[in-house]
């Protein structure tokens, strides 16, 4: 089986581009469809451009996790309202999604890690979520034929998944349904000024003329940001997932052990991952980030492994344009679609590693695998604010390998940002200038 969504599928929306909107927002990704949804459905006008096709990139090749277990406090507020949405989408698409609260589970292998989890708990009391630890017996029941003994585990029964390539494409149909203008195979170069604020999008298929743009680029967020003059230090890290053809049934629920991070899928099969793994592909923006990434490098000295160059095209690549006009091919139309190829030492690792947990399973194999690029912050938070440099921008990006699950909650925040309507939620953390008036890189204590 080949990954599902690719430059090879066929167009769903091919416009044509529409002259003006309320709204545009850049990127279809989960978070560009939930802001256009809600926005449309809030009465608004609005155009939703993908360079490439719907959810081709990070949207269709994550782990389906909706969880809150673990997250940022400040995220865990927008994550209720979205588990709300969630359930209340899942009823309006025209497709099963595969939502199941089936639970997320961290196996833990020392005491130490037993710690973490236990000082995370009082955040998910304080926002009301049901994780608790989970004592050696308790882990086998939830995962029956489990091999061996873990020093405990974080619960959280009521977290969900679904999946993710059939998942947002139907909420870019709810989108549709509502009116947005989506438009597929159409990359927006640049914005357009006048007397300093937005006053449109520069498309390769022509203008929109617009004076609200939501940035929701994914991977691509601080390479746009940058050829209009705001600094962003968002970084991609390649993230490797290995999907095993079906199964014996284990369990509804996902987990993560230090070594596999699992996730029964719909049709049967796993969908198997390194949780603590990623690869860093060195360029540019790697350098000019660094000191914002210092505090991460130091917390996780070995989370990271460093590649010299990124393939041609990609964000960072030594070779990409980091400047470009409106009226030439930009770097977003040479790449329609950010496939990396997924670290093959590393699947035979996963399927080895998922065996020998459950080896009543038998033989793993696979029936695919992929990769993607996981946009990520200094502080592991994304970054949901207006510019105040450039009125009429808002950026919706930098959710940091967390971004399917709370989807729905950023784009209702980010569709409130645009509208000027009360978001009701506290979004310090989430802004723009934490990167320049000298606040440190807090971490914060997501697990
Ligand atoms: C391997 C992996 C596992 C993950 N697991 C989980 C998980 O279990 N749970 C979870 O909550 N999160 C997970 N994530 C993170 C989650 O997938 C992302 O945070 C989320 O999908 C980000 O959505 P997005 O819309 O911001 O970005 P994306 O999905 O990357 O979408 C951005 C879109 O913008 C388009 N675009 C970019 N530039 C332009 C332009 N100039 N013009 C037009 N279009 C443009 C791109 O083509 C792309 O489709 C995982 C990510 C990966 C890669």
């Amino acid at each position: 089986m080949k990954f599902p969504i690719s430059e090879a599928t066929p167009i769903t929306y091919p416009g044509p581009v529409p002259t003006e909107a309320d709204v545009v927002v850049i990127g279809a990704g989960v978070i560009g469809v939930c802001t256009a949804l809600f926005l449309a459905q809030d009465g608004h006008k609005v155009a939703l451009l993908e360079k490439g096709r719907i959810a081709c990139e990070q949207s269709s090749r994550n782990w389906g996790w909706i969880r809150q277990q673990g997250r940022d406090p400040d995220e865990l507020p927008i994550t209720a309202e979205a588990n709300r949405l969630w359930r209340e989408l899942a009823t309006q698409t025209n497709i099963d999604i595969g939502l199941v609260q089936g639970g997320v589970t961290y196996l833990a292998e020392t005491t130490e890690e037993m710690e973490t989890y236990a000082n995370w708990l009082p955040h998910a009391k304080t926002h009301g979520v049901d994780s608790r630890l989970l004592s050696d017996a308790e882990i086998a029941q939830v995962f029956p034929g489990i091999s061996r003994r873990f020093a405990g585990a974080l619960h959280t029964p009521s977290d969900m998944r679904a999946e993710p390539w059939v998942t947002v494409p139907a909420l870019a149909g709810i989108a549709a349904r509502a009116g947005v203008a989506i438009v597929e195979n159409c990359a927006v170069r640049c914005l357009d000024r006048e007397a300093g604020r937005v006053s449109g999008v520069v498309t390769e298929a022509g203008v929109i003329k617009t004076t609200q743009v939501v940035l929701a680029a994914g991977a691509w967020s601080s390479l746009f940001l940058r050829n209009e003059g705001v600094s962003l230090p968002q970084l991609s890290v390649r993230a490797t997932v290995a999907a095993t053809h079906p199964l014996a049934h284990l369990s509804q629920g996902a987990a993560a052990a230090e070594n596999v991070a699992f996730r029964p899928r719909s049709d049967g099969g796993y969908s198997l991952a390194a949780g603590g793994f990623h690869e860093l592909f060195v360029g540019p923006d790697a350098f000019r980030a660094l000191p914002k990434f210092l505090t991460q490098l130091k917390q996780d000295p070995f989370g990271t492994r460093f590649l010299p160059k990124a393939p041609k095209g990609f964000p960072d690549a030594w070779g990409t344009k980091r400047k470009w006009t409106g009226d030439a091919q930009s770097p977003f139309e040479d790449m329609r679609v950010l496939n990396p190829l997924p670290n093959k030492k590393k699947l035979t690792d996963l399927c080895r590693n998922f065996a020998a947990l459950f080896p009543e399973m038998g033989d793993v194999t696979l029936q695919t695998a992929w990769a993607g690029m996981i946009d990520t912050m200094p502080d592991v938070v994304p970054v949901m604010d207006r510019v105040d440099a450039l009125p009429g921008l808002t950026i919706g990006t930098g959710f940091s390998g967390h971004g399917f699950g709370i989807g729905p909650g950023a784009g209702k925040v980010l569709a409130g940002l645009v509208t000027g309507a009360d978001v009701a939620h506290d979004l310090t953390r989430f802004r723009l200038s934490r990167f320049s008036d000298g606040s440190p890189m807090d971490i914060g204590p997501s697990v």
